[in-house]
């Protein structure tokens, strides 16, 4: 099927940025949440990044204006009937996951795929809630997704080559470079490889082995990392590491990932990274 329209589920962060990018890419894109108002920060977020693009010359007012003219926004998912591709976005919840791909699955064509970005749930467990398992698959998008060059797509138990295939093709159409992940394996390559980095970086922070700047100095140096861990973690929101360690620990049966006490307090606390303007360097001038 020829892909012309996405559909996003969830206009935070990641929704806002895969609707940008698919806007950028030539598609037409529906995006929708939950209440009128996320959308409109999400369109106000979109507009922002499209405007510094026309001033560094990258694009042109009138490109800006066509790209903008291509996303609609509704709070109604029924309006996603006329989508060939979804790509679900909203919190790292399976309950909540599963009661979206549930609707989903009763009001988009049965031939179309439903795609999740989550950055660790199962697909399969996803999938199980659909009548259609084999075009349900992982599309895993890196932040900001307007500007991070891969794109994980990740099979679940079902999911048909078919699938990933034109899960591939559609991430170069949107200017991407895919990676299979062959089995649906927890936090898939990236996010296994980081996460015990950041449970570490904050053991060191925790143990007063270094501060988070040092640390995050010593990483962006001495590994070449665009940014440390701790930059990191503020910037994507702490809350999404401390889920992902939980379910880790439960999913490995392992307790090598539980979130370290520091994570668990920062999270009690409310002081969420990106979501407060707080996380780690908050934390550290207390
Ligand atoms: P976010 O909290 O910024 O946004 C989630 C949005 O989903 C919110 O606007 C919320 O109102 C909306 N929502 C909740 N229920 C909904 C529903 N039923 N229908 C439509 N919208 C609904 O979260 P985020 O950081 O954008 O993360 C979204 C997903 O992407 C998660 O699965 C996360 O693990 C994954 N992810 C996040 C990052 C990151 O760095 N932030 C990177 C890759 C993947």
């Amino acid at each position: 099927m020829k892909i012309q329209t996405i559909g996003v589920v969830g206009a935070g962060s990641m929704g806002s940025g895969i609707a940008n990018l698919a806007a950028l890419n030539g598609f037409q894109v529906i995006l929708r949440d939950i209440e009128e108002r996320y959308l409109d920060h999400a369109l106000q977020r979109i507009d922002q990044f499209m405007s510094k693009s026309v001033e560094r010359g990258k694009m042109t007012e009138d490109q800006k204006q066509e790209a903008l003219g291509r996303i609609s926004t509704t709070t109604n998912l029924e309006e996603f009937s006329a989508a060939n591709v979804v790509i679900e976005a909203v919190i790292e919840d399976m309950d909540l996951k599963k009661e979206v791909f549930r609707e989903l699955d009763r009001i988009v064509p049965e031939d179309v795929i439903l795609a999740t970005n989550t950055s660790s749930m199962s697909i399969t467990e996803i999938a199980s809630v659909t009548k259609r398992p084999e075009r349900v698959a992982g599309m895993h998008f890196f932040n900001p997704a307007q500007l991070m060059r891969l794109v994980e797509v990740v099979r679940g138990y079902q999911t048909s080559d078919d699938t990933v295939e034109e899960l591939k093709e559609l991430s170069r159409k949107l200017s991407k470079t895919p990676v299979e992940v062959k089995k649906d394996s927890p936090g898939f390559i990236v996010n296994r490889i980081m996460v015990p980095q950041f449970i570490e970086a904050i053991k060191l922070l925790e143990e007063g082995v270094a501060s988070a700047e040092d640390i995050d100095q010593a990483v962006t140096l001495g590994l070449n990392y665009p940014m440390g861990p701790f930059t990191l973690q503020d910037f994507a929101g702490v809350d999404i590491g401390y889920h992902v360690m939980e379910y880790f620990k439960n999913e490995f049966n392992n307790d090598q990932y539980a979130p370290p006490l520091l994570l668990k307090q920062l999270v009690r606390s409310g002081r969420l990274g990106k979501k407060t303007g707080a996380g780690f360097y908050d934390y550290e001038k207390k």
